[in-house]
């Protein structure tokens, strides 16, 4: 490959970007940090793999229906899928925004992660994963303190109840 110093992340402009888009003939570098900003995508499982913007995997297209919320923080979503759009693969009517999935995943880790909506685990979780959304591994014997992470971040009770894991 090239010298260290030609390392430059697209997205910053600074040098040591060590992430490299996978895409064949993709010379674009990023640092992990930047990641977002720039709208890439790592996905975070063996064999981990990045993506810039233009390479990266994207959701089906779907359109939201108008004045649809992001069902974890209420605030509007784009239009349809985007970067910070994503939606449900199960249920396709569960809308929330890039960054408030992954503030859920990681408070809700692998076990606990469901879709707000359907509650679909599966689909939901390999569609996060594929997306990039970093989602722990937590131990078995911790979910069931860990699921109560699933109430509403401004405290109005329980935004769904843990069904029992098959
Ligand atoms: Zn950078
Ligand atoms: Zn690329
Ligand atoms: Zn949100
Ligand atoms: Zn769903």
């Amino acid at each position: 490959g090239l010298p260290c110093s030609f390392q430059v992340c697209f997205v910053c402009g600074e040098r040591g970007a060590t992430v490299t888009c996978q895409e064949m003939g993709c010379d674009r570098r990023f640092h992990l940090p930047c990641a977002v900003e720039g709208g890439c995508i790592t996905r975070y499982f063996l064999p981990f793999s990045s993506f810039c913007w233009e390479h990266r995997p994207q959701q089906q297209e779907l359109a939201a229906p108008e004045d649809t919320n992001c069902l974890i923080c209420r605030d509007p979503v784009e239009g349809r899928t985007t970067y910070g759009t994503m939606v449900c693969p199960a249920c396709k009517h569960a809308w929330f925004h890039r960054a408030c999935i992954q503030g859920q995943a990681m408070r809700a880790g692998a076990f606990c992660l469901r879709c707000p909506l359907c509650q679909n685990t599966k689909l939901f979780l390999t569609e996060m994963l594929l997306m990039g959304i970093q989602i722990p591994i937590r131990l078995v014997s911790s979910w069931p303190a860990l699921c109560h992470a699933w109430t509403c971040p401004r405290s109005c009770g329980p935004l769904l109840t843990p069904k029992s894991r098959l």
